[in-house]
């Protein structure tokens, strides 16, 4: 695909007329497809015109989604091919595969190596750390499999490289602490096995900290060892993740940190009054610290919609095995005799969702607050994302052509697809080179 990189010299182009673009004016594609500082907000287009001009720059722009949770969902689901194509919607296709990754013009996501978690004991820990090396084994084998289409990306260059190459990049981001046990050295093992980001808990407090959905606090933030992983992850130079964490977690981050931080699926507050969103004040606290937050498309945490009381009364009627399967105390064949009750939920009541104008009007709110450098997107496909609108990677232009309509600039485009997430990760690599010289 057309590409653009840091090192990709801007070609000579005349001044444009009218006023000059405020920051840096788009190189390549992106600015002959489109006049700089021209926005839809300042023209009557056409629908088809502006599909036309959202798949130009959706297609030049280098775009990254920085949470796909497929590894669990193949965990649970081991005949599933992520390398050939699933369609939309079909019962067991997920919401992420090769095929779609390409259609949706996706070049890069960081797979997300979650794992659930049971008690924090020794044995708890290996358990996890033992599906967490074979998830990442699993996505190794895909990029062996098809390395003419996908390589496994490890910094920045490397996914502007593959984007050069027309292949997509996988990064590794590790979602749950949980795996690494007590053990410091295994934030450097993971390191080493390509694991690019942690996001320290998940939804309930572990190890290294408090979440912040669980219904109590152990440590009233990290604790010692956390507060330990945190450091070494700046050492080594891997970017640390405070979605999910609990708000007094994330202040506690914000002031050890040596490097920007990354929200990799979290939305706004000020729209959806969940502990699971950050309010205004976390916000600017990460435009402070350089970091970004990427927009999470999970219906629960965009806006709050009525369900249907048949699907309601389906779905409590699952509560008790549901949290035996958090609990990790259902054997094998029961997580697939629950999935398929749920899977006869969805297909008899389906969820009624939020759509990605909603999403969208959260990506706004964190534009306002804290202006276009710190916002991204993080799906959350396979692990709970989804909206009218945006129901798979597949459908990722529809993003683009949503920010259009709203005015975003093709420069903004490139800074919120990726263009953000890139530069915070090369910030985060040079602080630890620095760190370590
Ligand atoms: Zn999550």
């Amino acid at each position: 695909m057309a590409a653009q990189t840091p090192a990709e010299p801007a070609p000579a182009r005349p001044a444009p007329a009218g006023p000059a673009p405020v920051g840096p004016a788009p190189a390549g594609p992106v600015s002959a497809a489109w006049p700089a500082g021209e926005t839809l907000a300042q023209t009557t287009p056409s629908p088809a015109w502006a599909n036309e001009r959202a798949e130009i720059i959706h297609r030049a722009v280098l775009t990254i989604d920085s949470h796909i949770d497929w590894p669990i969902r193949q965990s649970v689901n081991p005949g599933f091919d992520p390398a050939v194509g699933h369609a939309t919607g079909a019962p067991g296709s997920g919401q992420w595969d090769l095929v779609r990754m390409e259609a949706g013009g996706l070049d890069g996501a960081f797979i997300s190596i979650f794992t659930p978690q049971r008690g924090l004991t020794d044995e708890g820990y290996g358990q996890a750390a033992a599906l967490a090396h074979q998830m990442i084994d699993w996505t190794e084998q895909l990029a062996a499999e098809a390395d003419n289409r996908v390589g496994i990306a490890l910094t920045p260059a490397d996914a502007y490289r593959l984007e050069q190459e027309g292949k997509r990049a996988i990064f590794l981001g590790m979602e749950n602490g949980y795996p690494l046990g007590t053990d410091i050295g295994a934030v450097q093992a993971f390191y080493r096995r390509g694991i690019r980001y942690l996001t320290l808990t998940h939804s309930k407090n572990n190890q290294l900290g408090d979440s912040s959905t669980d219904d109590h606090q152990d440590w009233q933030g990290l604790s010692p060892l956390g507060a330990a992983v945190v450091q070494e992850m700046n050492r080594l130079g891997m970017m640390v993740d405070i979605s999910h964490v609990h708000d007094d977690t994330f202040w506690d981050v914000i002031r050890l940190t040596k490097a920007p931080i990354i929200a990799s699926h979290s939305s706004a507050r000020a729209l959806r009054d969940s502990p699971r969103n950050m309010d205004d004040n976390m916000l600017r606290a990460i435009k402070e610290n350089g970091g970004v937050v990427q927009l999470c498309l999970l219906g629960d945490y965009i806006k709050q919609v009525d369900q249907t009381p048949e699907r309601e009364a389906a779905l409590a009627a699952l509560s008790e095995e549901q949290a035996a399967w958090l609990r990790g105390d259902l054997s094998e064949a029961e997580v697939m005799e629950l999935l398929s009750q749920y899977r006869a939920i969805e297909a008899e009541y389906p969820k009624v969702k939020p759509t990605l104008a909603d999403a969208i009007d959260h990506l706004d709110h964190m534009v306002a607050v804290m202006g276009i450098d710190h916002v991204g997107i993080g799906s959350d496909f396979d692990g709970g994302g989804g909206l009218m609108g945006i129901e798979d990677v597949s459908q990722m232009p529809n993003i683009t052509q949503e920010l259009l309509a709203r005015g975003y600039t093709p420069d903004d485009i490139r800074k919120i697809w990726g263009g953000n997430l890139m530069r915070v990760f090369d910030q985060v690599i040079a602080i630890a080179e620095q760190t370590e010289s």
